[in-house]
């Protein structure tokens, strides 16, 4: 009993002595975090209405991957338009890498491939990210190269990082031209 209460002494103690040396050792690195504030995309998906549900399911993995750079959908001023319908040549993103441009989802392809990891590998372009077709099915912008079968929707961690660097200083200050990055799917 008295052994007890002397121990749970001891930790009061050392609770109570804590603050002090923490508050210390935390002070130094919280301004800088607190300086760099995210970037907002806005996207719309009023041009794309069968793939809204997958379109925002996309953004919302980025969002989980990284805090630089933030997706939201917004009917009015977005700098990031989704659009469905038929093209030959399949799917594209025409975009400055810099969160503009204009996702390009082609009813074809999307009808094969899983629609959300085709809108979070789009939206991938936009926010600055090439493709690597040769990647593996964790890798979210080997596209359409580990096949139909392959429904990862996420980007691993290489590509949040690469993102989180793109973005680290907010809305990317060079933008360049836009280009249109169409994707090669291999049918069947
Ligand atoms: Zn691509």
């Amino acid at each position: 009993m008295s052994r007890k209460f002397v121990l749970s002494g001891a930790i009061a103690l050392a609770v109570a002595a804590t603050p002090l040396a923490g508050a210390v050792a935390v002070a130094a690195p919280a301004p800088a975090a607190s300086t760099a504030a995210a970037a907002t995309v806005y996207y719309s998906t009023a041009g794309a209405p069968s793939f809204r549900a997958a379109i925002n399911a996309g953004a919302a993995n980025w969002n989980r991957a990284v805090s630089n750079v933030k997706l939201v959908e917004s009917s009015s001023g977005a700098s990031l338009r989704y659009v469905e319908g038929n093209d030959p040549r399949g799917s594209y993103a025409q975009t400055d890498g810099h969160g503009n441009g204009t996702i390009f989802i082609d009813y074809s392809q999307a009808r094969q491939y899983d629609n959300t990891r085709i809108t979070a590998h789009e939206t991938g372009h936009v926010l600055g990210l090439p493709d690597h077709y040769s990647g593996p099915c964790s890798e979210l912008m080997s596209g359409g190269g580990p096949g139909t079968s392959c429904h990862n929707a996420n980007p691993n961690s290489q590509e949040s990082s690469r993102v989180q660097r793109l973005w680290a200083n907010g809305i990317r200050a060079a933008a360049g031209p836009q280009q249109r990055i169409y994707e090669q799917m291999p049918v069947g």
